[in-house]
């Protein structure tokens, strides 16, 4: 655990979040800064500041998750494509250094990955249980 990690507080019911899903290993909740609408970040529960320290096992659990998680999104946002990555250290864009991967919906001749979109928390929920719902649907 380490002190001011946003996820962390989030995990802890400090600060609110959007969740798209949540086990007892992961949570998917929504980027509060979305590129494009759906945009969700799955993180483990348990704080690896990035990719290098948390252990393989854990790797193979959250792509999973990862997948699951983005073929809802697929669905909900009717996306052209989907970026996912995974940015370790600041030179790399890391924002929150707690590991975290990024759902990104992508669309046909949409250059800029500096696109922002609406994120009142209202916009945020209504997306969070429609990718919800999808997921519900599809287990
Ligand atoms: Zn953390």
């Amino acid at each position: 655990m380490s002190e001011h990690c946003t996820f962390c507080e989030i995990l802890k019911n400090e600060k609110t979040a959007s969740y798209v899903y949540e086990d007892n290993r992961t949570i998917a909740i929504l980027d509060i800064r979305p590129i494009n609408e759906g945009h969700t970040l799955v993180i483990p529960k348990k704080h690896y500041e990035n990719l290098y320290e948390i252990p393989d096992e854990e790797v193979a659990y959250l792509f999973k998750i990862v997948k699951k998680v983005a073929s809802a999104v697929k669905k909900v946002t009717n996306a052209d494509g989907k970026s996912i990555f995974q940015n370790n250290g600041r030179a790399a864009g890391q924002v929150i250094f707690h590991v975290h991967v990024h759902i990104i919906p992508r669309y046909e001749g949409q250059r800029s990955h500096r696109l922002r979109c609406d994120a009142s928390r209202e916009k945020l929920d209504e997306v969070a249980r429609k990718i919800r719902n999808q997921l519900t649907l599809s287990t």
